[in-house]
């Protein structure tokens, strides 16, 4: 029988009598690890508890005890996000959703899944695969962030060039309200115009508005094995170039990425994988048009990409030699941050800015004194160039919060965004303002209000704490929030 220290707070015992002692942890030194996702320099409070539903209905306890007692939830899947937005609030429930884990229903006749949010996003790949289809959104964490992760923040990856983001998959959505009580929203068929589109308001909401129990998603019929292109050259910013020309000529590569110096070192540090690592900068490309088509794709991105400047091009249809071409790409951010702490930025900018924006970085870097890996999803403008620093020098450390900033700025002075795949969390939250202005913001916060209004789903995340004060103007939040 599970003890219940006298620090434990009251309501735990009735989280207990819902969901049953193995699902519910207390334990210090186990609900640390739940403290915060992979953005280590994000703010994180401590979990008084951390809950572990099974189900929808258990998930509506959790949610009824919380507004009971006004006590703070963090939703949360695998914990891969890369701003802090699964990050704990001091006292707060932790509500980890990786027990709500099976595919319920994959229907080929309708071309649709059902899942639950603790799906991982590889689980999900598989599982439609045996049926000839494909669910294309696929972070560069694929094999362990989860479905309702990806939801909550939007998230994209390296096929969006080709087939767009987790928002463009979502078809219907079961939530979770602060309440407890259960929405269901959106449909299973391809058209459907009744109402607002709430189940797309709950995408990228970062667990502000709501816990997503369940989610009905579109899928593609499965693509053709890809032919991987890999092209080297001899300055980073030329890779915009061939950004410009890909677009301009109409191609729609099914993955378009780059990697700097920086990044192919490292990454060839890690896999000896006989990376070009005098490169300046590596494009990686993919066609998965099939047989003639992908042919003609490639025969096109190789003219690109010499027309640009490429010193070297080369193609292959192994799946073994793109898988480890592949590899390599999703390899740059771990293999970074073994070079010191990272700062990860996120920014997205039109495609015709991409040169631009690896330029601006670069002198970025000049500026800070320090070293910026830049590593992105070219195809789609998304971009992560990522600040290398030694977090225990404070000097350094200050510097690399300046260029994370001014790479923020770069990218908005560009027509871009703060993000475009990541979220705001608790990292961007002092950007999302900037980015969005006062109208939208309030507009935002009259949501929330609406949605939360004691302010208990998520607090700091997107928002500053200082706006939930704004929000109070709006409508009146709990003092707790
Ligand atoms: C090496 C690496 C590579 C990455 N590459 C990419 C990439 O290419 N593209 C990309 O977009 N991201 C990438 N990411 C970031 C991250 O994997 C994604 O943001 C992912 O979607 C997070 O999923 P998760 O299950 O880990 O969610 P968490 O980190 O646990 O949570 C993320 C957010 O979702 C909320 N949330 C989680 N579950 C629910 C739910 N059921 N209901 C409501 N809210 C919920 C949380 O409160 C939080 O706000 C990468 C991360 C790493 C570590």
């Amino acid at each position: 029988m599970r003890r219940v220290t006298t620090l434990t707070p009251p309501w735990v015992g009735e989280l207990i009598g819902a969901l049953g002692p193995d699902s519910v942890l207390t334990d210090p030194d186990v609900t640390a690890a739940y403290a915060r996702d992979q953005a280590m320099l994000a703010e994180a409070g401590m979990p008084a508890a951390v809950v572990l539903p099974r189900s929808t209905a258990e998930v509506s306890a959790v949610m009824q005890v919380a507004s009971r007692h006004g006590v703070p939830v963090v939703p949360r899947g695998a914990g891969s996000g890369l701003v802090g937005a699964a990050n704990a609030v001091d006292g707060c429930i932790t509500l980890v959703t990786t027990r709500m884990d099976a595919v319920l229903e994959v229907a080929p006749a309708d071309r649709l899944a059902v899942v639950q949010p603790g799906v991982v996003n590889k689980t999900l790949r598989d599982a439609v695969r045996a049926h000839g289809l494909f669910y294309p959104p696929d972070p560069a964490s694929y094999d362990w962030c989860t479905l309702g992760g990806n939801l909550a923040v939007n998230s994209g990856g390296l096929c969006c060039v080709k087939y767009g983001v987790t928002t463009d998959y979502v078809l219907g959505l079961e939530v979770v309200l602060a309440d407890g009580r259960v929405l269901r929203t959106g449909r299973r068929t391809v058209k459907g115009v009744a109402g607002y589109d709430l189940a797309r308001l709950f995408v990228g909401s970062e667990g502000t508005l709501g816990v997503i129990t369940e989610a009905t998603v579109a899928l593609r019929p499965a693509p053709a094995a890809p032919v991987t292109l890999v092209a080297s050259f001899p300055t980073s910013a030329q890779t915009g170039q061939v950004v410009e020309s890909v677009v301009t000529s109409g191609l729609v590569p099914s993955m378009l990425e780059v990697m700097d110096r920086t990044c192919i070192r490292a990454v060839d540090d890690v896999m000896k994988a006989d990376l070009d690592r005098d490169a300046a900068a590596l494009v990686l490309a993919q066609s998965d048009s099939g047989g003639a088509a992908a042919t003609a794709e490639i025969a096109l991105l190789t003219r690109l990409c010499e027309e640009a400047g490429a010193d070297f091009v080369h193609s292959t249809d192994d799946p073994a030699e793109g898988d480890l071409l592949m590899a390599a790409r999703r390899m740059a951010l771990p293999a970074l941050e073994r070079l010191g702490s990272v700062l990860l930025d996120d920014v997205a900018v039109p495609r015709s800015q991409v040169a631009t924006f690896i330029d601006g970085c670069v002198a970025v870097a000049a500026d800070a004194g320090l070293v910026i890996g830049v590593v992105g999803h070219a195809g789609d403008g998304n971009m992560h160039p990522t600040v290398v620093f030694d977090a225990a020098d404070a000097d350094q450390r200050t510097r690399a919060f300046a260029a994370f900033d001014a790479i923020l700025e770069l990218g908005l002075s560009l027509g871009g965004t703060v993000t475009g795949e990541h979220g705001v969390g608790t990292l961007k939250a002092d950007w999302l303002e900037r980015e969005i202005g006062p109208v939208s913001l309030s507009v935002h916060q009259a949501i929330k209000q609406a949605l939360d209004p004691g302010g208990l789903l998520n607090p700091g995340k997107m928002f500053r704490r200082a706006h939930v004060g704004d929000l109070a103007a709006v409508g009146g939040l709990s003092a707790q929030s």
